[in-house]
């Protein structure tokens, strides 16, 4: 194929984040700057301090950080926590991998519950944990909801549960970095302390925000944390929030978008956003299961519903297969992260998303695997094909009865 050639139609960015942007918020961002001292901009930042709590489904205060989601993962750490203090860590994955990481680098003691990238948080490993940490050491329980390396959602209620059954006074921070706005999330009803978002996965805009979703608790916290921070210091941040601006320049484009991506979400109702993304998940894995694929989550209660990480056979390298598809195709999928590097690929259904963007990115792995000489029986797109009919059948049923 020659490589300069211009390749027609639309790039399908099927990566679990950055997905793609609707165009509606990609002319929300296409507008002239405006004075971030101005009162046009206090208004559109109070628009979207507000609105973004809704969709952490939270009314305590959510902070927006012109930063990629790493920046509010050390901001949820060094606004809260001393140096030394313990935190403990689940290895779900290759995003646990590098939080954990991060948290050796910023003088914390993390302690790190493996895994092997499969499954989600086992709560009785958690349970056993603080059971035995009578004296309080841990100070903060450090969980990812949606592992994007592996395509496993953790349950995090189920960690919550434990924590409040024990007494045990450790803050939970969760990473919902590629869950929000696709999978349901309950900030305040899960009882969350500070949950780490940003802007480029589930909710639709490009990279270049990030949040951090409080609780009074981590807020009170976090006057008498010690470890040393400026930039993501919450308390001048809260500050000039109150009237909606920013203590330093904010990414003032990414809010036009921000503000656009709430009304969309508002538009189809969460719920509905929620219910769309397990459909298309669902129609993956049934792709999947008849090309005779291995799905790399191990537990059906953990699947994903933003990404679906595939297992290729032995032999066979999934970098070859992703490289095949991108070329023929215009189609990216995810690669395998670290240790999953050649072994798995992953394709992202998140975001603004639709049964034809679905089966078109299905349809296109079907030929790669084809084209790549992978070994796999035909019908996976037949597969889904059937079922989303189903689905839209039972919707289109239930519309005619009310
Ligand atoms: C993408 C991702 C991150 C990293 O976010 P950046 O925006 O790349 O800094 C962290 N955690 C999870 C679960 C992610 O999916």
């Amino acid at each position: 194929m020659n490589t300069s050639q211009r390749p027609a139609g639309r790039h399908f960015l099927q990566i679990p984040g950055p997905s793609a942007v609707p165009d509606r918020i990609l002319r929300a961002i296409d507008q002239q700057v405006i004075d971030h001292r101005g009162p046009e901009f206090g208004a559109l930042g109070r628009e979207v301090l507000a609105g973004v709590k809704e969709v952490f489904q939270t009314v305590h205060p959510v902070i927006i950080y012109p930063a990629s989601g790493t920046g509010a993962w050390e901001a949820a750490l060094v606004n809260t926590l001393c140096a030394g203090d313990a935190v403990l860590m689940v290895e779900t994955g290759h995003f646990a991998a590098l939080w954990h990481k991060m948290a050796l680098k910023l003088g914390l003691k993390p302690e790190f519950l493996g895994g092997d990238w499969s499954r989600g948080i086992d709560a009785n490993e958690i349970e056993a944990r603080l059971t035995a940490d009578t004296k309080h050491v841990i100070k903060a329980v450090c969980v990812v909801h949606n592992e994007t390396s592996s395509g496993v959602t953790s349950n995090v209620v189920a960690v919550r549960r434990v924590m409040d059954k024990l007494k045990h006074p450790a803050l939970l921070m969760v990473d919902t970095i590629s869950s929000l706005g696709s999978i349901d999330y309950r900030h305040d009803e899960w009882g969350v302390d500070v949950t780490i978002g940003g802007s480029q996965k589930g909710m639709m805009l490009p990279p270049g925000l990030s949040f951090n979703a409080l609780s009074p608790k981590a807020l009170l916290l976090s006057k008498t944390a010690t470890l040393p921070r400026a930039y993501w210091a919450w308390d001048d941040m809260l500050e000039a929030n109150k009237t909606g601006y920013f203590p330093f320049t904010p990414a003032t484009n990414l809010l036009y978008g921000l503000r656009e991506a709430i009304k969309m979400l508002r538009e189809e109702g969460l719920a509905n956003v929620f219910a769309r993304h397990d459909r298309h998940a669902e129609a993956t894995r049934r792709a999947v299961r008849a090309w005779g694929l291995e799905i790399l989550c191990a537990n059906p209660a953990e699947y994903s519903s933003v990404v679906t990480a595939v297992v290729l056979p032995a032999g066979h390298d999934a970098d070859r297969l992703r490289d095949i598809i991108l070329s023929h195709f215009n189609m990216s999928l995810g690669m395998g992260l670290a240790k999953l590097k050649g072994k798995v690929f992953r394709i992202g259904h998140l975001g603004d998303f639709n049964d034809l963007t679905l089966m078109a990115a299905l349809s296109g792995v079907e030929m790669g695997l084809e084209l790549a000489g992978v070994p796999h029986k035909k019908g996976g797109v037949d597969a889904a094909i059937q079922y989303l009919a189903e689905c839209a059948k039972s919707k289109t049923v239930a519309k005619i009865a009310a």
